[in-house]
């Protein structure tokens, strides 16, 4: 059993976790970030980094019309009643100074996906463009040897940005050869990747190194406020061997963050009531919402490996 000493504890590097060490460090804390997996970056290295971020700059400077009211009648029109009216406030008053921070303390910027509307334009408060942002391409020659310890998926994590495949408009007929080798050089990558690369540059530069294979299993509460977390270092569960270490983590400021990942609380109810998934699973239909969660779709399709339901 070995023990270490933290300000925060984040658990998991994809998005969240990345952002939160990034921002806990910048704000002077001292960081322990732990990731189970032998690689870092999550589904968000499998994703296409967009990020719906309503109100930020970018859209602002384009000169695209939008106001809060407008958002939050539109997150209203997607919530069935299920989001709670003031963490969606809080959500959209929030959301450009988390672009402007970022922008400001990392290697992390964004630019408007164009032409990528709101899942449902057609709703009251819909847009057609603005409010998803993305980063540009970023060279992994910039990480060194984590180049090659971020997760890979199979889609959306090659040489191009969201805006260049057919949801963006920027390369309406493709990213021709020529300029596609020329990322090579760097191994220039897009989408989720780009974003999970410059959060993880930002971490490295403010000398937060994650640890890999160290998965958190309890978060423990003692009296007086002071909070640990215990953790397994090592292969994973499912491997034959047994894990290297058991570390109890120890956040002396009281303050931890983990990741806890919730089909419930991440994703507002859709009207769906097929099988809106390929991999079998699909969100309640309306009636079902009050109860949330994810129900198994009555269709035949097979899971695969990158099913947000199990
Ligand atoms: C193909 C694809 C495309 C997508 N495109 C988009 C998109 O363009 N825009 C969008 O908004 N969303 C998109 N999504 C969804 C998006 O990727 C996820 O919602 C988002 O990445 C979740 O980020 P996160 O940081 O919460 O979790 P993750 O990125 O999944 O990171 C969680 C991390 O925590 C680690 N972890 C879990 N438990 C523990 C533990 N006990 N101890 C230590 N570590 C732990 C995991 O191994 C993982 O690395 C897409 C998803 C997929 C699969």
């Amino acid at each position: 059993m070995r023990s270490a000493d933290y300000d925060v504890v984040v658990l998991g590097t994809g998005a969240a976790g990345l952002t939160a060490a990034l921002r806990a460090a910048a704000d002077g804390a001292s960081v322990g970030l732990f990731e189970k997996a032998e690689t870092v970056g999550g589904t968000t290295a499998w994703s296409g980094g967009v990020s719906w971020l309503p109100l930020n700059r970018h859209e602002q400077e384009a000169g695209i019309a939008d106001d809060r009211e407008t958002v939050l009648t539109y997150l209203d029109s997607l919530s069935h009643g299920l989001i709670d009216p003031d963490l969606a406030a809080a959500f959209v008053d929030t959301a450009p100074e988390a672009v402007d921070w970022l922008e400001a303390n990392s290697p992390v910027v964004f630019e408007t996906v164009r032409g990528l509307s709101d899942y449902h334009p057609e709703h009251p408060g819909g847009r057609r463009e603005g409010r998803s942002v993305e980063c540009p391409l970023f060279p992994f020659d910039e990480l060194g040897e984590w180049a090659a310890r971020v997760t890979r998926g199979y889609q959306l994590t090659g040489d191009i940005a969201m805006s260049e495949t057919p949801l963006g408009r920027r390369a309406p007929d493709g990213v021709p050869a020529s300029e596609l080798a020329r990322r090579r050089q760097r191994d220039e990558r897009g989408c989720g990747q780009a974003l999970v690369g410059r959060l993880l540059r930002g971490l490295l530069d403010r000398g937060v190194v994650p640890r890999t294979g160290c998965r958190g299993e309890r978060l423990l509460v003692e009296d007086g406020g002071g909070r640990r977390a215990r953790s397994t270092c090592g292969p994973p569960a499912a491997s034959s061997s047994r894990p290297e270490a058991s570390s109890t983590i120890r956040t002396s400021c009281g303050r931890s963050s983990g990741v806890r990942w919730s089909a419930r609380s991440a994703f507002p109810r859709t009207p769906a009531t097929g099988c809106a998934w390929p991999c079998g699973w699909a969100p309640r239909s309306a009636p079902c919402a009050r109860r949330g969660g994810w129900r198994r779709s009555t269709c035949r399709s097979r899971g695969t490996a990158s099913c947000p339901g199990r």
